[in-house]
């Protein structure tokens, strides 16, 4: 499975480091030590459902497809190959780009918080 996206800390030093949500970062410069555990878990699980959701949805689709074209093909007409060709295409084309900016816009639109150094 896909990892834990992970949370990038700025220190008030400057420094950045991503870390796993969950663990604890001690800047190497300063030595604060930053806690992302202070993110609440709420938070930091909706975003990650929200992108599962989005990953859901191009599976889903791919099964649809799967599933409708498959029996025409196989027991109606190889006719079908070809209208099978032609929703991927689409899909491709037009889906595709249209759901990559989705995810980017759920990933830029995760939230930003507040960290306070222990
Ligand atoms: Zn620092």
């Amino acid at each position: 499975m896909a990892q834990a996206p992970s949370i990038r800390i700025t220190c008030e030093c400057g420094e950045t480091e991503s870390v796993a949500y969950g663990e604890t970062w001690v800047c190497d410069t300063c030595e604060r030590r930053w806690n992302t555990t202070q993110i609440p878990a709420d938070a930091y699980a909706g975003r990650r459902r929200r992108m599962r959701l989005l990953k859901l949805e191009i599976l889903g689709f791919g099964l649809v497809v799967l599933v409708v074209f498959a029996p025409l093909v196989l027991f109606v007409s190889s006719a079908f190959v070809f209208l099978a060709l032609i929703v991927a295409a689409a899909w491709m084309f037009l889906y595709m780009p249209f759901w990559r900016r989705r995810v980017r816009r759920a990933a830029g639109e995760a939230p930003r918080w507040e960290l306070h150094p222990e």
